[in-house]
């Protein structure tokens, strides 16, 4: 059956970097994919056009489409919009509209990046891990939350760290699912010692893999620990679970181990045959943006996670990534790897390697 990709190109280098990706599925369109791909405005582009950053209308077309590819959204032309109708909001009501709990990140290095890693090369080669991070509960989403002000005149701040146990189970199943996929381990992160809602963590990801994954070999590391093994030696890890707050940072470390910002996809899943979205970790990039210099590499692993993940179509997934990986071999390098390749030209060294 014929699946359907919509493509939300946004803002800043988004038009730039989709644009290449997109080459790359109708490449793959070509050679006999059945897909049919879709365009629609989202971010600031749709600010201007049509009031706010996510119409309902777009909405609709995401919750309805296979897969929703973004490029990014923002800039400083869009900031002095009131919150509610900033770009940024578009992005969570667009991850909360969809109901996309389980953020993957990989952070994978490759071979020809090795050097540019923060982390000495034998460190680093053949790193090869998946953070699989809770993306819409926890700390940033808890409630009560504010800012109020006490009798005695002092403010206080008010986050609240909050997990139930099917928000735990439902992303610890993704994430053991896709470990079968791999080396059957995951370690999962937490801080059970002194957080309530971390212990709960630790107790529902064990019961869980007693009960249904008893093949996979779970261990439970303190996150400040895991910070800390990550840069010790990171290849100990295969598969991450984690929950909002410490996959926000714990991956952000890890992608640094990788090399560049220009090559880190991600994706965002929720319940099986349910649409997902993927899209850079880069953001907009206003500062190179429409000079046709930055690296669509992370656009197009993106898109390789979708035909993994969303499109039915590893073998395809696998392919691409190969592509950008003999580009890189090859030599294909964009100016955030020290070259001086255009945008375009290296979507044409990565098509190069999927004839
Ligand atoms: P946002 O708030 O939208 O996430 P940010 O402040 O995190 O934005 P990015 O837009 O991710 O920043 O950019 C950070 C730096 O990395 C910038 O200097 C940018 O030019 C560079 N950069 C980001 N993505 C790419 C890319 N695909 N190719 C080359 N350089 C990039
Ligand atoms: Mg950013």
């Amino acid at each position: 059956m014929t699946k359907t990709l919509l493509m939300l190109p946004g803002d800043g280098i988004g038009p730039e970097v989709t644009a290449q990706a997109r080459r790359v599925a109708e490449r793959l369109i070509e050679q006999g994919l059945a897909l049919d791909i879709g365009e629609a405005r989202f971010g600031g582009v749709a600010i201007d056009a049509d009031g706010m950053p996510l119409t309902a209308d777009t909405l609709t077309l995401a919750k309805a489409s296979d897969a929703v590819l973004m490029g990014a959204v923002g800039g400083p032309q869009w900031a002095d919009q009131p919150y509610g109708n900033r770009p940024e909001a578009g992005l969570l009501a667009l991850r909360s509209g969809m109901n996309v709990y389980a953020n993957l990140r990989p952070a994978l290095c490759f071979a020809a990046l090795a050097d540019a890693s923060s982390l000495k090369r034998a460190l680093v080669e053949g790193l090869d891990i998946l953070f699989v991070r809770e993306l819409t509960g926890g700390v940033y989403f808890g409630e009560p939350r504010g800012i109020e002000t006490l009798p005695d005149g002092q403010r206080r701040g008010v986050n609240t760290h909050v997990y139930t146990t099917s928000e735990i189970q439902r992303v610890a199943r993704t994430a053991f699912a896709l470990a079968r996929g791999r080396k059957g381990e995951v370690v999962s992160a937490e801080k059970s010692n002194v957080m309530e809602a971390g212990l709960l963590w630790r107790e529902e990801v064990q019961a869980l893999r007693d009960a249904e994954y008893p093949d996979i070999r779970l261990t439970h590391m303190l996150a400040d620990n895991m910070a800390m093994q990550l840069v010790k030696n990171p290849k100990q890890f295969d598969v991450i679970l984690t929950d909002n707050l410490f996959g926000d940072m714990l991956s952000d470390e890890a992608g640094m181990l990788t090399g560049s910002l220009g090559m880190l996809p991600s994706a965002a899943i929720g319940d099986a045959g349910m649409p997902g979205l993927y899209e850079p970790i880069h953001g907009s990039a206003p500062d190179i943006a429409g000079r046709g210099v930055a690296n669509p590499s992370a656009s197009i692993l993106s898109l390789a996670m979708a035909l993994r993940y969303s499109l039915g179509a590893p073998e395809l997934a696998a392919k691409v990534e190969a592509a950008v990986e003999a580009a890189l071999d090859g030599g294909a390098r964009t100016a955030d790897l020290g070259g001086t390749m255009t945008t375009a030209a290296m979507g044409d060294a990565v098509l190069a390697h999927l004839a």
